[in-house]
């Protein structure tokens, strides 16, 4: 007989096909009364593929569910998912990371460069007309200038090889040194955002980053500094955020990640200083194939006894 996965949310249709080949799939989305599912389902579910922007994966959940043996993450975030209480419940859990790094540190160059020169006004200033007005305002120089990646993880040095190849000098922020790096370390956050033009938060979200980049960060950066934030939205403060926006304090910033997404501040979506993007970092057919497989294929290894691929570990 089929195991049961409870599915938070669907894979691309080729690896939802695979998924449902060698498992009976529960589409929670689909539900009309997900509790009520969960609740009838309890004693079948023994594994859930979970993602970032669906049902979190709390420990009310966990324990909610007997036989569960697998959390299956499609992405590398794993902020939506208890992982304490899954490890306390000896629950594996398991996730995507190397597959979506070259796509999201692209994501954030794209960021970087936007704002540095104008992309999305540019794009915006052509198509009402203003070009017949005069020219665009002028943009910044990339080369020369200092990216400060606040963590210098998989897509934080993605971001870093990309950045340098821009001619631009790169420092970083982590909870430790990285000797190996040949980038300049900052121990503290507040020094480098000053020494920075460019801030880029590139780090994991959860509790322990929380509104680590809040007023004091921002405006060490200074009125001609550029925050770029491709990581959670919790990582920067967005209170802090808007005043600092509002007031100049900082040039501008590029969002693909918001505290309660799919919302978005009512101010931000009024300013000219920011460029807006809906949480793209992996959204490629390519990447979100590469993940839908790894999660396919770390179900699988559970379930045949076998060594999982990508398991999750603090
Ligand atoms: P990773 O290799 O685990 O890197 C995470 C980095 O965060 C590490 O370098 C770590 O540096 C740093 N960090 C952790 N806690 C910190 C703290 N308290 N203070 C400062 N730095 C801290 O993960 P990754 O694969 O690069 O992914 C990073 C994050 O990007 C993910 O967690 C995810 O949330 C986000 N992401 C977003 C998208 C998108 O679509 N926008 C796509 C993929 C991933 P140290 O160990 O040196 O402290």
């Amino acid at each position: 007989m089929k195991k049961t996965i409870l599915a938070m949310q669907s894979l691309l249709p080729a690896q939802m096909n695979e998924l449902e080949a060698h498992f009976r799939v529960i589409r929670l989305w689909k539900e009309r009364d997900p509790e009520a599912t969960i609740q009838e389902e309890r004693e079948r579910i023994e594994g859930i593929l979970s993602t970032y922007n669906a049902t979190r994966v709390s420990e009310s959940l966990i324990e909610a569910l007997p036989n569960l043996g697998i959390i299956a993450q499609f992405g590398v975030g794993v902020n939506n998912i208890d992982v304490a209480a899954a490890a306390k419940r000896g629950v594996a859990v398991t996730y995507t990371p190397d597959v979506l790094t070259n796509d999201t540190a692209d994501i954030a160059v794209s960021l970087v460069l936007a704002l540095a020169r104008r992309i999305v006004e540019g794009d915006m200033y052509v198509r009402v007309g203003k070009w017949q007005g005069g020219p665009l305002p002028l943009g910044t120089t990339l080369s020369g200038k200092t990216a400060g990646i606040l963590g210098l993880g998989r897509i934080g040095q993605a971001i870093a090889k990309r950045l340098s190849a821009f001619e631009m000098e790169v420092v970083y922020h982590g909870r430790r040194e990285k000797p190996e790096q040949p980038y300049q370390y900052y121990a503290d956050l507040e020094e480098m955002a000053r020494a920075s033009d460019f801030l880029v938060v590139a780090c994991s979200g959860g509790e322990e980053t929380k509104n680590l980049v809040n007023y004091k960060v921002l405006e060490a950066m200074g009125p001609k500094g550029y925050l770029v934030n491709i990581a959670r939205g919790s990582v920067v403060d967005e209170e802090d955020l808007l005043i600092v926006l509002r007031n100049k304090g900082i040039a501008g910033a590029g969002l693909d990640v918001f505290a309660n997404e799919p919302h978005v501040p009512e101010a931000l979506l009024t300013m000219d200083n920011v460029v807006l993007l809906p949480h793209i970092g992996s959204a490629t057919v390519e990447t979100r194939t590469r993940m839908g497989q790894l999660v396919v294929r770390n179900l699988l290894a559970y379930f045949n006894g076998e060594e999982l691929l990508t398991p999750y570990r603090e």
